[in-house]
């Protein structure tokens, strides 16, 4: 299991940052979205000018005015930040299909199992920062951690328009300033600022009971997302072995054309990728050798499969001049981890998934590879395939 990676962005202050887009005359301005100075209710969003005054998010309007009283009110317009926000989160989407819309202008990413999409996680973090703001034509905050909390507070230290990556969390965690941590609010800040507590680690430290029943769970333990269940079985065969002992090469590559597309379709069934493939054969002697290779990423798709299975059968068959009683093939590694979407494999796999329907819905044997054809000469078709003679196995 590689570690987990989490990327946090936040647009910067997003209502105000909308308003000064859609009227540049407001650039570099005190902007206050939520309501006009003498009415009831609160500051939305205050652009970074407003905030030298003093003014935040959830302060009475009243207030803000008297701290700003050159500041833009404005009331906000909802309807436009929210088509900008869905624009958002379909950006974030294309890198990863873990994204967990925190708030209206926030996101947390999944990035673990990233690995194949750029040359360094976090390389890819900065790639879907910039794509973002070029996306949505605003300015965003970007954090990279190995948990939701982690990577939140790196976005607060990346504030406004950085990337902020934490190598070292658990020791930026510990000393960070109890306020700091998200759920904490001023009642219980007050509690622990009575009893003494400034940092996470003097609440580790001084009251580990309290810390291990509430908060503590929620530190150093992985990502904070939702653990995927892996399937149960790591592999599946399927393997054969021949009425006669068989020395033409066309017709033994023919029969694991045949298996590696059972193993496909098996595969694709099940929503299941595999992550390498190991061909077997029995020789006339009862000599048995086989070869395994890892597949360029996870996949079901037959063409990736093949390919290297064939690979493997040419390998395989150099080792004697003898004829094959047995071939077989196994796929390995399986998972059901989709994190590579949508950059690798999709073109082999929807075809992939294309013949599967056709087979579903005319029998297995209604649509196969001219390689397979063979066997149709030697063997009976029914409607669930080409019959073997020994059936195919599955561990
Ligand atoms: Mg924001």
């Amino acid at each position: 299991m590689s570690l987990p990676f989490v990327l946090h962005i936040d647009i910067d202050a997003f209502f105000a940052a909308v308003e000064v887009k859609l009227n540049p005359a407001l650039k570099g301005k005190p902007v206050i979205v939520g309501g006009l100075p003498g009415e009831r209710g609160v500051v939305c969003t205050a652009s970074y000018e407003a905030r030298k005054y003093g003014v935040h998010s959830g302060m009475a309007l009243q207030t803000a005015a008297k701290r700003c009283p050159r500041g833009i009110f404005l009331r906000g317009r909802y309807h436009i930040y929210s088509r900008v926000s869905g624009r958002f989160f379909a950006c974030l989407k294309r890198f990863s299909p873990r994204v967990e819309n925190y708030s209206i202008d926030e996101a947390y990413i999944d990035l673990s199992g990233t690995k194949y999409l750029s040359s360094s996680v976090y390389r890819l973090g900065h790639e879907i920062k910039c794509a973002v703001e070029r996306e949505i034509g605003l300015k965003v905050s970007a954090g990279l951690g190995f948990s939701k909390l982690g990577a939140k507070l790196a976005t607060e230290a990346a504030k406004p328009g950085n990337f902020f990556v934490l190598y070292n969390e658990r020791e930026f965690i510990t000393n960070i300033s109890i306020e700091k941590i998200p759920g904490i609010g001023p009642h219980t800040l007050l509690i622990l600022r009575g009893l003494g507590i400034n940092t996470v680690k003097q609440l580790e430290t001084a009251y580990p009971s309290i810390w291990r029943r509430t908060i503590g769970p929620h530190f150093y333990s992985g990502s904070g997302f939702p653990v995927r269940k892996e399937p149960k079985t790591k592999s599946y065969s399927r393997e054969t072995t021949f009425p006669e002992d068989i020395s033409d090469r066309e017709l033994i590559s023919s029969h694991l054309a045949y298996l590696v597309s059972r193993l496909s379709v098996h595969l694709g069934e099940n929503k299941l990728f595999a992550g390498r493939i190991e061909v077997k054969v029995r020789f006339s002697d009862f000599s048995t050798y086989s070869r395994r290779l890892p597949l360029d990423y996870p996949t079901y798709s037959y063409s990736s499969l093949w390919q290297t299975a064939l690979h493997l059968l040419n390998v395989l068959l150099k080792k004697k001049k003898r004829a094959l009683r047995l071939v077989g093939a196994k796929v390995e590694d399986i998972t059901n981890r989709r994190d590579l979407l949508p950059f690798v494999s999709v073109k082999g796999e929807k075809l992939s998934a294309g013949v599967r329907d056709i087979k579903k819905r005319f029998g297995f044997s209604s649509i196969v590879t001219a390689r397979e054809l063979l066997l149709k000469d030697i063997y009976p078709v029914e409607r669930e395939g080409i019959v073997l003679k020994t059936a195919s196995l599955t561990k």
